[in-house]
């Protein structure tokens, strides 16, 4: 059962990391549908021209502050998004410790927040809780294949325990918490030296470039549209479900063949180097997103072909700017 957007016109939404890729179009969303929104921010990895186009917006808010660090708000609180972690390898790998405090403090308190305003928590989680998977397509059901000393633990291991306080704090204090495991995620905004496969292979092929294949590029991953995601967290949100939701895009592509279809798509001959595979990379990755569909009747919209299109024109607004 998801309850009405209307009967939450003129609340009050807190969303960490506000300024970020995915946060900052929930932020849009929840202005769109009536809300009143508090982003708090502190740029780790984030962009001021994320949210530069809300600053006159009355309903809008933005306090610049490290979530990791205690805070309050005044006010009531319905909602309370807990967005804020650096998301790309190479951001936390460089920061790892930071990583480990935005799934640790910074849950605890988001969570403390949400406890002393009654209000609901949804932490974003992510398919990296599954790490390496044994399992295909993963199932929220599935309990993963982590490393917890590798260099990418710094990230699963503190959205591991960002799920386990969650529930501690639903369990122990009553908490209306929701979790939804965020499955790759693309769309404008990203920031396009971020790493990530996505800004890095748009960009090389709009500069000419040659695409970084880490590995045979063999290995697969499923790509998810930002409104798309966006939907389906803001139906988690309004949901009374309190286990974990996948939430991406069932549409798996190896990275070659993401590869020759970013080519295609920007109309450039398919220019390839070849890099080492970054440790404990998962081989394959793609939600089962059948408890989505089942709870939030939620499934992707947006194609590959069109979300990949609206990225390449922000991106090429990004290189050139009019
Ligand atoms: P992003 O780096 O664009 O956004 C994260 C935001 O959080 C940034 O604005 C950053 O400055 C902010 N932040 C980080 N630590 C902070 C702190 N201590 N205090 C205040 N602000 C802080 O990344 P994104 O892709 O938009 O990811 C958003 C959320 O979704 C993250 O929690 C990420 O783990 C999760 N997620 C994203 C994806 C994806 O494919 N985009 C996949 C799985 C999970
Ligand atoms: N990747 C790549 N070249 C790049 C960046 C990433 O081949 O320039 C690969 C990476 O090794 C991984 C996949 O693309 O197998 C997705 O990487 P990304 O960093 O976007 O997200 P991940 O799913 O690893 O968190």
């Amino acid at each position: 059962m998801i309850q009405d957007i209307a009967q939450y016109k003129g609340q009050t939404a807190v969303v960490t990391g506000g300024a970020g890729f995915v946060a900052s179009h929930l932020v849009d969303r929840l202005l769109t549908d009536g809300l009143k929104v508090v982003a708090l921010d502190n740029f780790v990895t984030g962009n001021r021209a994320n949210i530069a186009h809300l600053a006159d917006h009355p309903d809008f808010r933005f306090i610049e502050h490290d979530v990791s660090e205690p805070y309050s708000i005044d006010g009531d609180v319905a909602f309370v998004f807990h967005m804020a972690s650096p998301a790309s390898p190479i951001d936390y790998v460089e920061i790892p410790v930071d990583t480990l405090k935005a799934g640790s403090y910074a849950s605890h308190h988001a969570l403390e927040l949400a406890k002393e305003k009654g209000a609901t928590y949804l932490v974003a989680s992510t398919s990296e809780v599954y790490g390496d998977p044994e399992i295909h397509p993963q199932p929220e059901g599935y309990w993963g294949n982590v490393n917890s000393i590798g260099v990418r633990s710094c990230y699963d291991e503190a959205k591991r325990y960002a799920e386990a306080v969650t529930m501690a704090y639903h369990r122990a204090h009553g908490v209306d918490t929701k979790i939804v495991r965020i499955f790759n995620t693309y769309g404008p905004r990203m920031r396009l030296d971020d790493g990530r496969v996505v800004p890095a292979f748009i960009g090389q092929a709009l500069r000419g470039e040659p695409m970084t294949i880490f590995g045979d590029g063999k290995q697969t991953r499923s790509f998810c549209y930002v409104s798309d995601l966006v939907e389906g967290i803001w139906r988690l949100a309004r949901s009374n479900f309190h286990e974990p939701v996948n939430c991406g895009n069932p549409h798996e592509m190896s990275i070659g063949e993401f590869a020759e279809a970013i080519a295609r798509i920007c109309e450039v001959e398919l220019k390839v180097e070849d890099r080492p595979l970054p440790p404990d990379d998962p081989k394959v990755r793609k939600p089962d997103i059948s408890r989505a569909k089942e709870v939030l009747d939620w499934e992707p919209k947006v194609s590959f072909d069109e979300g990949i299109r609206e990225t390449i024109a922000f991106f090429k607004g990004v290189l050139e700017p009019v």
